[in-house]
């Protein structure tokens, strides 16, 4: 056969593919278009949106009674009969609820919109799913036939205990883009909404707490700490705190911005490294705002909260990335849980003597590469001679990157709470403290964790992260240092 043959049989057989590939998704379209106009019937029907029409339920029209256990998922009206798998703006049906980003009036931002179910599937103005990562777990409830998928929860009595006042911060899309500024919030704004029949959640939760950490009862016992009735309870060491933990809310246009990223690049990547979880983040530009499918952060304020946004109160703050291995169950081949405790005591104190102290937790274990690349990485340490010279190329070779924590998005807790000046910040991260310089709050003092806390078998990594940048009072090892500082083999292990 000659080779001019060939090509035009290729060339036929692409054009066939190309003719397949448009009509499939034809026919999909067609297939989103007929669910989501009979849906958009039934929406008209309970006038879901409209606020004047404050007696409507949309219950009995569209959605099985949540107390009658549903025999499938699929029960019907719960959700559309065919599952829509994506959406296009301007598609006869869709008509997004509005949710204007950075806007101050709460009623004029719009509450987050991202509920599946079919009659509310065209109001939906955001990706993604409530709950972070727990939405996984929502689906195993539903799919169990445990929780009714139109469950509505009663938000009574869940509201804060503490108002956090509203910062001019909470509408600048510079500021914030990765919380909602309103999610603690959202059952009393929304509440018009929520009683129509929309499954509007609050994305940030406000409580308030004792705690007992026992390296600060024995700091209490040996007495570098004080029982004052107000922070430190009493003698055995019982803490007041309040605490508020956040989902993430990513309003896309500012975390591309944040990471340097185009929006659609940003889009992309999310589409393919979730295995096409969200086809919406491609095939829907308009929708700006994506609820990810990842862990959130929890803030803990020693002292009076109201006093965080105000210059004049001095502050102290320990910004903390997950290590569930040191935190909870103290593996010593990390500061991490001593740097925290350590944090903990100095926010304690600072509260005592008239300021506030702050803890904030995220959720990025492992420089949020995940726990099993952590361990990968361990193992390469340990078979391969552990040193400090070697610490980050080791981490290098298993995750293809040294830290995946971007602490880009992370000021956005501090812009939420008022914050404008840190006078103590309990960290060396060079990340970290370049992070919140850049989004415009001052660090007047960095306090590097004392020497007596850093367990032997971590000294690798800390004096790796010097090296590498990290703020020391004291030296910056050299080259040659980096190698003298070994951990444990692991030999020293008994079988
Ligand atoms: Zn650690």
């Amino acid at each position: 056969m000659s080779e001019a043959v060939l090509s035009q049989i290729l060339l036929s057989l692409a054009d066939v593919k190309l003719s397949q590939k448009l009509l499939s998704d034809k026919v999909d379209k067609m297939q989103v278009d007929a669910a989501l106009s009979k849906d958009a019937h039934l929406l008209s029907k309970t006038a879901l949106y409209h606020s004047s029409t404050g007696q409507s339920d949309s219950d009995g029209d569209t959605v099985v009674s949540p107390t009658e256990k549903t025999e499938s998922v699929t029960a019907a009206g719960i959700y559309t009969e065919k599952p829509v798998l994506t959406t296009y703006p301007g598609q006869k049906g869709v008509r997004p609820s509005k949710l204007n980003w950075g806007e101050s009036d709460p009623q004029a931002r719009g509450p987050v919109i991202v509920s599946h179910l079919a009659n509310q599937i065209n109001l939906r103005n955001a990706v993604g799913a409530y709950g972070g990562s727990y939405s996984i777990y929502r689906s195993l409830a539903v799919a169990m036939g445990d929780l009714p998928a139109d469950h509505k929860p009663n938000f009574e009595n869940t509201h804060p205990p503490i108002s956090i006042k509203q910062q001019p911060q909470w509408s600048d899309t510079s500021k914030i883009v990765s919380m909602d500024p309103f999610g603690h919030l959202t059952s009393e704004y929304y509440k018009t909404q929520i009683e129509q029949g929309l499954d509007i959640r609050p994305t940030i939760a406000i409580t308030r707490a004792h705690m007992i950490v026992p390296e600060l009862q024995a700091e209490l016992k040996r007495g570098a700490m004080k029982v004052d009735g107000k922070i430190i309870v009493n003698e055995t060491g019982e803490l007041n705190v309040h605490k508020a933990a956040i989902d993430p809310v990513w309003f896309l246009p500012g975390v591309a911005a944040r990471l340097n990223v185009t929006e659609d690049d940003l889009r992309r990547s999310l589409y393919e490294n979730t295995g096409g979880m969200y086809p919406d983040l491609i095939t829907r530009p308009d929708l700006k705002v994506f609820l990810p499918p990842i862990g959130g952060l929890t803030v803990y304020i020693f002292g009076n909260h109201e006093l965080l946004s105000d210059p004049n109160t001095r502050l102290t703050v320990r910004v903390h990335d997950e290590c569930n291995g040191s935190d909870v169950f103290g593996s010593d081949i990390c500061t991490c849980r001593p740097y925290l405790i350590f944090g903990i005591q100095e926010a304690i104190k600072e509260a005592q003597n008239g300021g506030v102290g702050l803890i904030v937790y995220f959720r990025k274990e492992g420089r949020a590469l995940g726990e099993v690349t952590k361990y990968l990485v361990y193992n390469a340490r340990k078979r391969e001679g552990d040193s400090a010279s070697k610490y980050f190329q080791r981490t290098q070779n298993v995750a293809g990157v040294k830290d995946m924590r971007f602490q880009a998005l992370m000021p956005d807790v501090f812009h939420w709470l008022g914050v404008t000046k840190i006078d103590r910040f309990m960290s060396m991260s060079n990340m970290k403290h370049d992070a919140l310089i850049d989004a415009g709050i001052k660090i007047l003092e960095r306090v590097p964790i004392p020497d007596e806390m850093i367990p032997p078998d971590s000294k690798v990594e800390m004096d790796a992260k010097i090296a590498a940048g990290y703020f020391t009072t004291g030296a910056i090892p050299r080259d040659e240092d980096l190698c003298r500082t070994v951990g444990r083999g692991w030999d020293e292990f008994q079988a």
